[in-house]
C-alpha cells in the first residue's frame, strides 16, 4: 500500500489562515498588528528569495514587515547597531537575521544580540539552551523543527513512546528537532556522518526525520514498513528534462520510500512551506506577548 502523502503546502495554508484570523482579531481588539523585521546582509540570490517570500507571507497574513537590506561589507559593529535599534523599536515584535551572514561577521554574536522576546527564529543561545532542558520552555522554537512536529501532529501521527530517528545534528534542524521529539516522549536516536550502519538505525524508526542535505540518500529498503517519514532535505540535482536544468529532491528516495512508509512528506511541498508558516506563528505569538506585557 502506498504511503499517505503529508501535504505540507495544504497544512501550511491552513495555519496561515489561522494566523490571519488571529492578526485580524488583534487589530480589532488592540489596534495593533504584529511586526517582523527582516535583516538581509549582502546580495545572495537564495537569501534574497527567502526574505522576499517571508515578506510576502507576512503581507498575506496582515503582519507588517520592515526590510533592512544592508551592504555585504557592513561591519560587525554597524550590524549590531541595527539589531539593537530593532530590539528597541516597539513596532517590531520579531527580528529575523537571514543566514548565512558573510564570513567576516560573527553570526553567534549577532544572534545572541537579538532580544530574547523578539527571537522568532529561535536561534538565540538562551532559547536553544531552554529547548535542551527539561521543563524549561523556550520563548521560541526554531521554525523548521517546529514545522516538522506540526506536520506529525496535524497528520494524527502519535509521537509518544515511538522510536524516532533523526538524521543530522545541525543547530538549525537536526539538534532542535531531536530535542522536540524527546520532549514529546519519543525514544530518540540521532545519526550523523560518523554513524556506523545508518540503514540499520533507520530501520528502527517509527518516525524518521531526515536532515542531511544528501540527495535521495535514504533508500526505500531502509524504511520500516508503516513509518512516518519527514524529509527536510532540499537538494538540487541536474535534470535535462526540467526547463531550469535541475529539480529539487529530498534526502529520501521518495518513489521507493512511499511504497513502504505509512506517511511521507514530498519535496518540494512538505517541510518547506511549514518553515514560513511557523515564522508567522512565532511573530504573532511575540506580538501577543508584547501586548500582554502592556
Ligand atoms: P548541515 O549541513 O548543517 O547538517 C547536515 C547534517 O547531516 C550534519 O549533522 C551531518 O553530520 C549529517 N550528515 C551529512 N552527511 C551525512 C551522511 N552521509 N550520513 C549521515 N549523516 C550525514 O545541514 P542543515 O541541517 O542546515 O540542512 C539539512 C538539509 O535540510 C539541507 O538539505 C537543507 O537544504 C535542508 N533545509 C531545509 C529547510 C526547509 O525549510 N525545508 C530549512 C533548513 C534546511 P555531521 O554533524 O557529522 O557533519
Amino acid at each position: 500500500m502506498k504511503a499517505k502523502i503529508i501535504d505540507g503546502k495544504a497544512i501550511a495554508a491552513t495555519i496561515r489562515e489561522e494566523i490571519r484570523q488571529d492578526v485580524a482579531r488583534m487589530r480589532e481588539a488592540h489596534g495593533r498588528v504584529p511586526g517582523l523585521a527582516t535583516v538581509l546582509v549582502g546580495a545572495r540570490k537564495d537569501s534574497e528569495t527567502y526574505v522576499r517570500m517571508k515578506k510576502k507571507a507576512c503581507a498575506e497574513a496582515g503582519i507588517e514587515s520592515f526590510g533592512h537590506e544592508l551592504p555585504g561589507d557592513i561591519s560587525q559593529e554597524d550590524l549590531l547597531a541595527v539589531v539593537k535599534g530593532l530590539n528597541a523599536d516597539p513596532a517590531v515584535h520579531g527580528i529575523l537575521v537571514q543566514l548565512p551572514l558573510p564570513d567576516h561577521i560573527d553570526d553567534e554574536a549577532i544572534l545572541a544580540a537579538i532580544s530574547l522576546e523578539k527571537d522568532v527564529d529561535g536561534f538565540h543561545p538562551l532559547n536553544i539552551g531552554r529547548l535542551s532542558m527539561k521543563r524549561r520552555d523556550p520563548l521560541f522554537v526554531p521554525c523548521t523543527p517546529k514545522g516538522c512536529i506540526e506536520l506529525l501532529d496535524r497528520s494524527g501521527i502519535e509521537i509518544s513512546g515511538r522510536n524516532a530517528v533523526v538524521l543530522g545534528r545541525s543547530n538549525i534542524v537536526g539538534l532542535p528537532v531531536a530535542m522536540l521529539l524527546l520532549h514529546r516522549n519519543a525514544t530518540l536516536t540521532v545519526c550523523h556522518s560518523r554513524t556506523a550502519d545508518l540503514p540499520a538505525m533507520v530501520r528502527q524508526a517509527d518516525i524518521l526525520v531526515a536532515a542531511v542535505g544528501r540527495p535521495e540518500m535514504v533508500r526505500g529498503d531502509w524504511i520500516k514498513p508503516g513509518a512516518a517519514v519527514i524529509d527536510v532535505g532540499v537538494n538540487a540535482v541536474d535534470d535535462a528534462d526540467d526547463p531550469r536544468g535541475y529539480r529539487l529532491v529530498g534526502d529520501v528516495a521518495f518513489d521507493e520510500a512511499r511504497e513502504v512508509a505509512g506517511a511521507i512528506t514530498p519535496v518540494p511541498g512538505g517541510v518547506g512551506p511549514m518553515t514560513i508558516a511557523m515564522l508567522l506563528r512565532n511573530t504573532t505569538d511575540a506580538a501577543a506577548r508584547a501586548l500582554d506585557r502592556g
